[in-house]
């Protein structure tokens, strides 16, 4: 038989082990978006490509080279989404959110699309989960995201992840640091990648973003954010710092970060693991958008988020043990069956997780099986077993059995299982 169909490149499957990983970060972000009191919002894969184009911006990776963008049958132009702000900004547009409560604190978890050359850490589809706080330029907003993915790093057990931070200001000071930015790359042009002779002209902040050595170098001195800060925004990057400070929420402050996506304003942050900052390889990315929401249409809406890439966070954490059912049957005739799933259903009801044997042809490969499933306990129901209403409880550590009968099985099993 040939493989006729195989997965798309850069699509990839999940399954266990691996899959446990997955389901162990979800898990750990879901609790802690919980406990820092935010809702969960899921918006479609599909959106117009404008959402996109206007709000990311034309002039970046993601809306150049990046987006999958097709018409469909009705001759609509819509993307698959390639990050979750825009979509979730629509919504808050969208439903009038803002009538009802402007301060919302949002959560999402979910697959985003972009087409990248698939490499460690960069696929075509990926999974985030990401935050958004809208309603409040507070920068106390600021810290507490930060210390929100501060958390589920923790949680996770993840070491040696730091953040970094900056401020990129707002309409009213970026356009003169753009201005000085920009005669500064015009002075070491000959210096910068191809792309980035082009990102000078069209979105100068990018090139300081640009991971190749020679722009690295070119680019060393290059103004600073920081140094061209309103008093607007310079006391907002105080406000963050004195929080982030006051609760010892460690951070870097980096000059340099910028986010590859026009919407960000003021905070811009990542946490990536301490060695080699400047790889592939940042976890968590978020900032301010003040302008987003006005920008697609909506009311003035300043607003903060994060986004943290799950294959990034998988690649950090350990497979978690993946627990065996605790209870294998093992019947011997279908009548014995029956009798299986019904003791089975008992014992599920209580909580414990039970597979019935069937298929393997001997009393021996169903015990195998049992074994190689790492099930704490075997119940083998033969002739005698059925006639005589008992069955046959085995512990596969040690191999104790026991005779029980049908209505002690669920005192039995937690017994016997400690
Ligand atoms: P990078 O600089 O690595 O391309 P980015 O700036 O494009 O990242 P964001 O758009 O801010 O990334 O997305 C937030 C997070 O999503 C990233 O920090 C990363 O963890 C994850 N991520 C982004 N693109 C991919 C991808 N193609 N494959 C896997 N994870 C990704
Ligand atoms: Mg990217």
């Amino acid at each position: 038989m040939t493989k006729e169909f195989r997965s798309v490149q850069g699509f990839n499957d999940i399954l266990s082990p691996e899959i446990a990983k997955f389901q162990h970060i979800e898990s750990v972000a879901r609790r802690c978006f919980g406990l820092f009191n935010f809702r969960e919002v899921r918006t479609p894969v599909l959106e117009q490509a404008g959402l996109f184009e206007r709000s990311i911006g034309t002039s970046t990776d993601i809306v150049e080279k990046e987006m999958y963008t097709f018409e469909d049958k009705g001759g609509e132009r819509l993307s698959l989404r390639p990050e979750g702000t825009a979509p979730v900004a629509r919504t808050y547009i969208e439903h009038n959110i803002d009538k009802q409560d402007a301060l919302q604190r949002w959560f999402y978890i979910g697959p985003m699309f972009r087409h990248e050359r698939p490499q460690r850490g960069r696929l075509r589809q990926f999974h985030q989960a990401g935050v958004e706080i809208f309603g409040t330029d507070d920068p106390f907003a600021d810290v507490e995201t930060i210390l929100l993915a501060d958390t589920i790093i923790s949680s996770l057990a993840v070491r040696d992840v730091t953040a970094r931070l900056n401020s990129i200001g707002c309409p009213v000071c970026r356009p003169a640091y753009l201005k000085e930015l920009r005669s500064y790359l015009g002075s070491v042009r000959e210096r910068l990648c191809e792309d980035c002779r082009k990102r000078a002209d069209t979105n100068p902040m990018r090139v300081l973003d640009c991971k190749k050595e020679g722009c690295l170098e070119a680019t060393a001195s290059a103004p600073r954010t920081t140094d061209h800060l309103c008093n607007d925004c310079s006391g907002h990057l105080s406000g963050l710092r004195s929080g982030l400070d006051a609760l010892k929420i460690p951070y870097t402050i980096d000059t340099r970060l910028v986010r590859g996506l026009d919407y960000y304003s003021r905070t811009v942050f990542e946490f990536a693991p301490a060695r080699d900052t400047r790889a592939q390889n940042a976890i968590v990315a978020g900032g301010r958008y003040d302008y987003l929401v006005e920008l697609l249409g909506g009311p003035h809406t300043p607003a903060i988020g994060f986004a943290m890439g799950i294959e990034r966070m998988a690649a950090l954490i350990d497979t978690p043990v993946q627990r065996g059912p605790a209870v294998f049957f093992v019947p011997l005739s279908s009548e014995s069956r029956v009798k299986a799933v019904r003791l089975a259903g008992v014992l599920r009801h209580t909580g414990r997780t039970c597979e019935i044997g069937y298929g393997e042809k001997t009393i021996k490969s169903m015990l195998r099986r049992a074994d190689r499933l790492g099930a704490d306990l075997v119940i083998i129901i033969g002739e005698e077993e059925l006639r005589d209403g008992f069955v046959t409880l085995k512990r596969m550590s040690d191999g104790t059995q026991e005779r029980v009968n049908d209505a002690d099985l669920p005192d039995a099993v937690g017994r016997m299982k400690s």
